[in-house]
């Protein structure tokens, strides 16, 4: 793992960090003001590619400085771009044109042209970002990858007011911002076939470049520069959610791997506004919605499926916060187990962690502890989804994190440790560079 190291002012400050491509490129970056008056140490970390586009027939380059656009196969200049004036880059038949005009080669770094105590970025698509740019012929596809180069805290700026409220409590958005980097750091390859190392979506995590950056996230990127979440000194895959409804979950009732760093644990989100949810179909509606499975089993008569109870839940179709591991679909000719997981996607519900209660036109006729949910076919028959929190519920739950912080002891910089503690079970929270 490379990680770069440098000296910080509390004014612009430029940044020199050499970035490693094919060979050595010498990059800069400039970076905004710690509140800090004094210099400290500040890492960037290790660089990351980040996937902006796939396949685009057409890329607008610009910058608030001069830029060049660099031949990635031997490093020569292809062309110089004056600042503010966009440059198109475009791709036919596996070639590439500048402004109409073919190039051979099978990559393009943009860099912007350092100036001093400037901030520099580069625009792409309308869209500012920090780093260089690289452009390739998208894997198997006719268009152009877009990848945006930056070491990882700089990525950080432009990730968390994508994934929270930067009007929040610090240290709520602390813990957020240690998930995101461990997460981050944890998944450096994973789109190592298409040339990056993570995607800008919510695959990964939705990354918003420059433009989304508040000076509140910026300083929880700060605060907490190069900590991440360790179990057994390895990084873990630090996963997060929006309110996991009063109980987060086992990973492997949600995704069937078991890690110990990923248990429930009571969540605190009794405030937010996922924490309570409804959701009503009509026998039909639902049929239509379930068609691939209950296609195999006839006419939807019942739907199977234990009471929720209050957590730790030790029923076997349940996870220990009581989301639905699985439930069974009858029919006239048969029955289906359904994980819990599909169900959600199927009929589009926040969350696993729900009732299931059968609704005549007048009233709620199901005993809440029956298990097999009758569908009669009367008139204004509803089956009433009634549940709990929005997300996977494994790991950090957002609102549970708001809600610690709001109580934490006044002037308790490292209160998102014990946030971050509380989430994942057993792990360090330290400086890993
Ligand atoms: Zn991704």
């Amino acid at each position: 793992m490379k990680t770069y190291f440098l000296k910080k002012r509390n004014t612009w400050v430029r940044l020199l960090v050499s970035l490693f491509f094919s060979s050595l490129i010498l990059s800069s970056f400039a970076s905004p003001a710690l509140a800090d008056e004094k210099m400290m140490n500040y890492a960037l970390g290790p660089v990351l590619r980040v996937g902006l586009w796939t396949n685009q027939s057409n890329v607008l380059i610009c910058s608030d400085v001069d830029f060049q656009l660099i031949d990635g196969d031997n490093q020569r200049v292809l062309k110089k771009g004056k600042r503010n004036i966009k440059m198109s880059v475009t791709m036919k038949n596996g070639r590439f044109s500048i402004d109409s005009v073919p190039v051979q080669t099978h990559s393009i770094f943009i860099k912007a042209i350092t100036t001093e105590d400037k901030e520099r970025f580069i625009e792409v698509n309308g869209r500012n970002y920090r780093g260089d740019v690289e452009l390739h012929q998208t894997k198997k596809n006719a268009g152009i990858t877009v990848i945006n180069i930056l070491p990882v805290e700089l990525y950080l700026y432009g990730i968390l007011p994508q994934e929270i409220s930067p009007e929040w409590p610090l240290e709520a958005i602390k813990a957020q911002a240690v998930a995101a980097r461990t997460y981050a750091l944890y998944n450096q390859k994973k789109h190592g076939e298409d040339g990056f190392d993570i995607c800008s979506t919510s695959d990964c995590q939705v990354y918003g470049g420059m433009d989304s950056e508040t000076s509140r996230t910026n300083k929880a990127v700060d605060e907490t520069n190069g900590v991440t979440i360790m179990y057994q000194e390895k990084l873990i895959p630090a996963f997060f959610h929006s309110s996991a409804g009063g109980f987060t979950e086992n990973s492997e009732n949600v995704w069937g791997a078991y890690l110990p760093y990923l248990r429930g644990v009571e969540d605190r989100d009794q405030f937010s506004p996922y924490y309570k949810w409804e959701r009503r179909f009509a026998p039909a509606d639902l049929i239509r919605d379930c068609a691939p499975y209950i296609d195999k089993i006839g006419r939807l008569k019942a739907i199977e499926l234990s009471a929720l109870t209050a957590a730790p839940v030790t029923r076997n179709d349940r996870g220990v916060s009581g989301r639905v591991k699985t439930l069974r679909l009858i029919g006239d000719k048969g029955s289906i187990q359904v994980p819990g997981n599909t169900i959600r996607t199927l009929l589009n519900l926040p969350s696993t962690l729900f009732d299931v209660k059968m609704m005549s036109a007048a009233h709620l006729k199901d005993k809440s502890l029956e298990i097999t949910h009758r569908i009669t076919g009367a008139a204004g028959e509803t089956v009433l989804f009634m549940g709990y929190g929005w997300g996977h519920g494994v790991g950090l739950s957002q609102w549970g994190a708001k809600s610690m912080a709001e109580q934490a002891p006044k002037n308790d910089a490292a209160y998102y440790k014990e946030i971050l503690r509380h989430y994942y079970t057993g792990v360090d929270v330290r400086k890993s560079y």
